[in-house]
């Protein structure tokens, strides 16, 4: 077994050996459990010590005044932020008199498992009290994957060698004291007492708090249901009032003997509901749940990882570390969208209170593409949850002066969020991230109602806002002026390639989209004049090239910015965004994160293999990776171009991105973008799969010296095919008996069966000169142990 600072290295399980008290934040942001709907963040049973307590609905926010100093036409006036709800996982002890906290008395052991498999979070403590009472703490958690309206723990407390007198409390708090939180823009706006109470009820086992969001008035309930096993001196009893309700046991305990409480949790949430409809929402999933009872929802949980795993599942031979994190970061994934059902999907899922709890272009571009192979049912309620918020993206586009829909950069209900204009709405091409996604999920999973349900508007409204935003010049090219590519360190750019190519994309599809469905497209008023517009633009696009260098440009000119001085830059001054002016980052050449090097990703036919190695040296000595979202990337094209090692050592930085708080910030959430990435390094990577524009599925892969194996499933045309890699041989099979299906490898077209698989060679690249990175940034390189 190895041992990284925080965790043990185990193909399946995470694993914390012993409490560090200082690491609580992050910890609590690694052991987060959610199904999308309900975010319980990893913070310990008794709630204190804690780095930040997190309780989270999706869709359960708040609405703030975004103030500015100097006030503009367009300006987005109010901000939304993720609310701390009801905290329901909340257990408290008492050994004889003293309350159980892990900063008094002493530590004996304290472990906790995340176990992917089967989706439970393990906690046992060993603890004794300052009086020298020693007691055995353990617990398990899980937020249910099946009943999404669940959320569950069982504790238990053991005398050790003396009899003790316990009391445990069960209870339901809202409005919790929060911690301050320091100065980084990143970090989401505290609020005080966001909850106002309006129910509260004990009797027996059963405690139930109903409270409204002040601004957003949105009714959230919380219920919990207790079976307590215990000596016969066990005695129980419960009471609430306004923010907390509390279900207590007492009990004696003989040294051996165990008091054990198993806690069913229900949360339900609305804005239109009234109070006893709400309240009977949270009642009746509870009594869903008490009838699977506490084994059965394991059991269910169990059975559903079980799917996800045999149709997700990555193996990899020789990097253990990287085995751990994929599917760490496959389960994080699922997580944060298995259950969110038409709600956004935040950046952080609901790990925590980043960047407010916003979604971001993240989900479309990294999240999606996951979960379009793993959990293709989440894509497509994600993205009507985009359709269910154009009536505010039309309007913003009205105000805009604009045709069509301007979706938001940042968000949690579909209201524009960002108070900064060059790195918010000008960011455009979150539009085409979006009919991206579309596109990916329809090939990928061919779903016809879908297709003209929800795909035509979607791709109709964003190809409506490029023809309106961008412009034919006098040579007859087309530009998008003024436009914020996913490099945040260039802003309101000219013709932004990586705009520019996703916005061709976009056109193109939504012309063929609408003639594909001519009657749902005459509904939303589009026809053959307007589709002929959106294929000229599209045939017309400028795409900025440098001649002398022989790049093409991130946008155009700003390969005649002066370049950022980053041998006067010293290490402790990264991320730049907190440490130098942004007009300064914006006339320099220095590059924040994959903007044209992601393009040769998503629009890879648009390139030659040449132009792709020479943008890729060029923008490699330029990006500073000041984003999560960066490195996976910067991986995938390295790993096209042959630059193998590199690929691999990004990699690890997108991989252990949180198990390694590579960024110092994973306390405040997970980056669920970078651990997506992940497996997008390990398929479209090592494994080179490409959906290209001819339709066909493309694989060229290659791995790297020490990656020995590789084994994942991918979904192709809803089939789920397998592909299995040593760095000779690629073998390609079906998991079933079905059709046969057609995929090439380096470009030879192969029919693949559920029998026998296809065997092909594969290829070595050429090799190329290493590129270099800014002085100081270089990633780390990959240290593989040997033997492990
Ligand atoms: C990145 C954006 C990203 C956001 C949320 C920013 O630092 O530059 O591209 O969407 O973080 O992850």
């Amino acid at each position: 077994m190895i041992t990284h600072p925080s965790y043990t290295v185990e193909p399946w399980r995470v694993r914390e050996a012993a409490l560090h008290l200082d690491l609580l934040p992050q910890s609590e942001s690694v052991f987060a459990l959610s199904n999308g709907h309900i975010g319980w963040r990893g913070n310990l049973d008794e709630g204190e010590p804690h780095g930040l307590p997190g309780s989270y609905l999706s869709g359960v926010f708040e609405r703030h005044p975004l103030p500015y100093a100097e006030a503009g036409y367009g300006y987005p006036e109010v901000g939304e932020t993720v609310v701390n709800v009801t905290n329901g996982k909340l257990i408290r002890l008492l050994v004889d008199d003293e309350p159980f906290d892990l900063r008094y008395g002493r530590v004996d052991r304290h472990e906790r498992v995340l176990d992917l498999r089967t989706g439970l979070l393990h906690r046992t403590c060993e603890w004794t009290s300052p009086a020298g009472r020693t007691v055995r703490v353990r617990s398990t958690r899980m937020v249910s994957f099946t009943q999404r309206a669940i959320a569950c723990v069982a504790y238990e407390v053991e005398a050790v060698d003396r009899r003790v007198r316990v009391v445990i409390q069960s209870e339901l708090v809202a409005n919790e004291q929060m911690p301050r939180i320091a100065g980084d823009p990143r970090v989401a706006a505290v609020m005080d007492a966001p909850l106002q109470p309006e129910e509260d009820f004990a009797r027996d086992a059963r405690l139930r708090l109903v409270h409204r969001t002040q601004g957003t008035g949105l009714r959230v309930a919380v219920a919990a249901y207790h079976a307590v096993l215990g000596p016969a001196s066990t005695a129980t009893s419960s009471e609430s009032a306004g923010d907390t309700a509390r279900f207590t046991a007492t009990g004696v305990l003989e040294p051996g003997e165990a008091l054990r409480l198993e806690k069913l949790v229900a949360y339900g949430w609305s804005g239109e509901r009234s109070l006893p409809a709400v309240r009977d929402q949270v009642e009746a999933a509870l009594a869903a749940a008490r009838t699977t009872s506490w084994d059965g929802l394991l059991k269910e949980q169990r059975a559903y990882l079980d799917e996800f795993w045999g149709g997700a599942d990555v193996e990899i031979e020789g990097d253990p570390e990287i085995q751990q994190a994929v599917r760490f970061g496959l389960f994080h994934v699922l997580q944060a969208g298995a259950r969110s059902e038409e709600r956004a999907i935040p950046a952080k899922g609901l790990t925590g209170s980043g960047y407010d709890g916003h979604c971001f272009w993240d989900t479309e571009t990294f999240v999606l593409p996951v979960l379009t192979s793993a959990a293709p049912d989440a894509v497509a309620s994600a993205l009507r949850w985009r359709q269910k918020t154009l009536p505010a993206a039309r309007e913003r586009a009205a105000q805009l002066g604009l045709r069509g829909a301007a979706f938001p950069w940042r968000t949690i209900d579909g209201l524009e969020c960002s108070g900064y204009w060059p790195a918010g709405t000008a960011a455009f091409h979150v539009n085409a991230d979006i009919a991206d996604a579309v596109v990916r999920y329809l090939v990928v999973c061919g779903d016809d109602r879908f297709e003209r349900e929800t795909a035509v508007e979607l791709l109709v409204e964003t190809a409506r806002l490029w023809r309106s935003l961008g412009h034919h010049d006098r040579a007859g090219r087309f530009h998008l002026d003024g436009v914020t590519g996913p490099d945040e360190y260039s802003a309101v750019a000219d013709d932004n390639m990586y705009t520019n190519l996703m916005a061709q994309a976009n056109l193109r599809a939504a012309a063929d989209l609408a003639e594909r469905h001519p009657e749902e497209a005459a509904a939303l008023g589009v026809d053959e004049e307007e589709t002929a517009g959106w294929r000229d633009a599209a045939e017309a696009m400028h795409l900025p090239y440098d001649d002398a260098l022989g790049v093409h440009e991130q946008s155009a000119g700003f390969t005649g910015h002066q370049p950022w001085d980053f041998a006067a830059t010293p290490p402790e001054q990264y991320p730049l965004l907190l440490n130098y002016p942004y007009f300064d980052l914006y006339r320099k050449q220095v590059v924040k994160q994959a903007d044209l090097v992601l393009a040769m990703f998503l629009r890879g036919e648009a390139f030659t293999d040449e132009q792709k190695a020479r943008n890729f040296a060029y923008y490699e000595a330029l990006t500073v990776r000041d984003s999560s979202l960066s490195a996976c990337a910067q991986a995938i094209m390295a790993a096209e171009i042959g630059h193998l090692r590199l690929a691999h050592d990004y990699l690890g930085e997108a991989a252990l991105m949180d198990l390694q708080d590579l960024e110092h910030n994973t306390r405040d959430g997970l980056h669920i973008a970078s651990l997506a990435g992940t497996w997008l390094v390990l398929v479209a990577g090592f494994g080179g799969m490409r959906h290209s524009a001819d339709g066909w599925v493309d694989f060229a892969p290659q791995l790297p010296e020490s990656i020995t194996r590789l084994r994942f499933t991918v979904r192709v045309h809803g089939r789920a095919l397998r592909v299995e890699l040593t760095d000779s041989v690629a073998r390609y099979s079906l998991a079933d008996d079905g059709e046969a299906l057609r995929i090439r490898h380096y470009g030879e077209p192969l029919t693949v069966t559920g029998g026998t698989p296809q065997q092909r060679r594969v290829p070595r690249r050429p090799e190329r000169p290493e590129p270099r990175q800014p002085a100081g940034r270089e990633p780390a390189a990959r240290r593989v142990p040997k033997n492990p």
